[in-house]
């Protein structure tokens, strides 16, 4: 274990922020990296529990082995834990900094409220990894001659190509948009996480023989049969990414639009991109010396707050349906799993007005341009209460309440009635197959990530697509020696 008496000796710590008024004049990561000692010195509070609840099942997705990794940095033996990070994550960049971090919320010493902080620590791992140069292209020893084609460059495809590669065998990954990384990079503002991670792991994997052909919207530019016959498997990372429907009036006047096309196309603009690109709208959509309503509570909404503050917009409201969560959870009710409590994201730090128990009425305008959003204040049963009406001003409205499945077109409407959907109980449409073999009803064709489970996390895209590569592998193969 990391420090015998850590727990006790050391205060958590975890990376400072940039002061909003600063964070907010540019679009770059804001969290000031700590020393290598001072991780260390966090490492070192790791109890290393009989029962690490930090690793699983309520904490990690990809079951991280925390309590190895905290202790090989307390010693100082980095590249052994990026070895041992490795072994269960592809990413760990990327859940370093994008992870909401349930592993904190079940770690044992949030019991006291001050968990071991192991996200910072993963973040550490691994940028101090490339800084060491330890990150380098792994291609397999043997070649199997079998192929596989992953559509969507996601996490969920990401980390499938990079597995299926080093099994062995030809990957190519097929995306519809310019460049890889699907919502890391064109959904995740940068100040969250920069683009240049995503290159890297890239440049990673291409040395380790994967073939990225951006540009292909399959389904639409290439039939999945022409696939399908081409390769031994097909793997479908499509992600969810059909806005969910708010049924509000008012939404076709100018300035009301959904999140995504509104974080897309500031993705593009700081990734030096033409915006103007197929299937999302070229107009500019941007928040400078305006009044921002967001509809909607999560990462999504919590996105646009931060985009449109960077922007520069004069006033920013987030409006929730749910009631304000308490401050503190009833940590002996819930503790291991993930509590509902006031959370405020760095973004609404920045100064959002939040309102709770608010639903949205009605978009309303003049002469077809949005001048404010009508709303009402609900019951817990997300009723309207009579009589508490009012109109917040609005130059500019975003609709982030959610995704309820995969665009219908493309590979769905090409597949047809041979692969079959369900609905899940948020209402979403997801592909069936089981988190078992990740199997499809259609021959040769597999799927994993949002567009199986419904929109979700980074961490649990890496585990599915991890997940169905050993299927893929197994059922190529006849057996696997990777993890699941
Ligand atoms: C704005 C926003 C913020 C988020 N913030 C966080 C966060 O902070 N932390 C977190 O853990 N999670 C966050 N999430 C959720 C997370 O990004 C997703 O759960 C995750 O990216 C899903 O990975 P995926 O690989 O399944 O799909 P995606 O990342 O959606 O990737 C799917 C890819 O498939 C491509 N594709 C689709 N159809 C085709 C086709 N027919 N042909 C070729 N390519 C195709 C798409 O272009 C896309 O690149 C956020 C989501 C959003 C929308
Ligand atoms: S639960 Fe917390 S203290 Fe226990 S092993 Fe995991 S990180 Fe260490």
């Amino acid at each position: 274990m990391g420090k015998v008496t850590g727990f006790l000796e050391i205060d958590r710590q975890v990376g400072k922020y940039q002061p909003a008024s600063d964070r907010i004049r540019h679009f770059r990561e804001f969290t000031i990296p700590m020393s290598d000692q001072e991780v260390e010195k966090q490492a070192a509070r790791c109890m290393d529990c009989g029962i690490p609840f930090c690793h699983g099942p309520t904490g990690c997705p990809v079951h991280n082995q925390i309590p190895d990794w905290n202790d090989l940095v307390f010693n100082n033996k980095w590249e052994e834990a990026i070895r041992n990070l490795h072994s269960t994550n592809n990413f760990p960049e990327f859940t370093g900094r994008v992870c909401p971090a349930p592993c904190e919320e079940a770690c044992t010493l949030n019991l006291e409220d001050a968990p071991v902080a192991i996200k910072t620590v993963e973040q550490a791992i691994a940028d101090k990894a490339y800084e060491m140069g330890y990150i380098v292209p792994q291609p397999a020893t043997t070649k199997t001659n079998k192929s596989v084609a992953v559509i969507g460059s996601g996490p969920a495809g990401m980390a499938a190509a990079q597995q299926l590669a080093r099994a062995g065998h030809d990957v190519t990954v097929y995306e519809r948009e310019t460049k890889p990384g699907g919502l890391l990079r064109y959904g995740i503002p940068d100040f969250k996480m920069e683009k240049n991670f995503i290159d890297r792991r890239v440049e990673q994997m291409k040395g380790e023989g994967v073939t990225f052909q951006c540009g292909v919207n399959v389904g639409v530019d290439l039939k999945v049969e022409d696939l399908l016959a081409k390769y031994d498997a097909v793997l479908y990372c499509g992600g969810s990414e059909t806005p969910r429907n708010a049924g509000i009036p008012g939404v076709d006047l100018h300035g009301v639009h959904d999140a995504m096309p509104y974080l897309v196309q500031q993705n593009r603009r700081v990734g030096r991109e033409n915006i103007d690109s197929v299937g999302w709208p070229s107009a500019p959509i941007l928040a400078g010396g305006k009044h921002v309503v967001v509809v909607g509570g999560g990462d999504t909404a919590s996105d646009c707050v931060g985009t449109a503050f960077r922007q520069g917009a004069v006033k920013v409201s987030q409006l929730d349906i749910r009631p304000m969560p308490p401050e503190k959870e009833d940590k002996l009710a819930v503790w291991p799993y993930w509590a509902t409590k006031m959370r405020t994201s760095s973004s609404q730090a920045e100064g959002a007005n939040r309102e709770f128990q608010v639903a949205t009425l009605e978009f309303v305008g003049e002469d077809g341009v949005l001048t404010g959003v009508k709303c009402c204040q609900v019951d817990e049963r997300r009723k309207p209460i009579a009589g508490t009406e009012f109109i917040i001003k609005a130059d500019l409205a975003f609709i982030a309440i959610g995704f309820q499945g995969p665009f219908m077109g493309g590979v769905i409407a090409d597949l047809g009635d041979r692969l079959t959907l369900n609905t899940d109980r948020r209402g979403s449409t997801n592909v069936v197959a089981d988190d078992k073999d990740y199997k499809t009803s259609v021959d040769k064709f597999w799927t994993a990530g949002d567009v199986r489970r419904g929109q979700s996390l980074v961490v649990w895209a890496i585990r599915e697509g991890r997940q169905a590569a050993r299927a893929i592998d197994e059922a190529l193969m006849g057996a696997t020696t990777l993890p699941r």
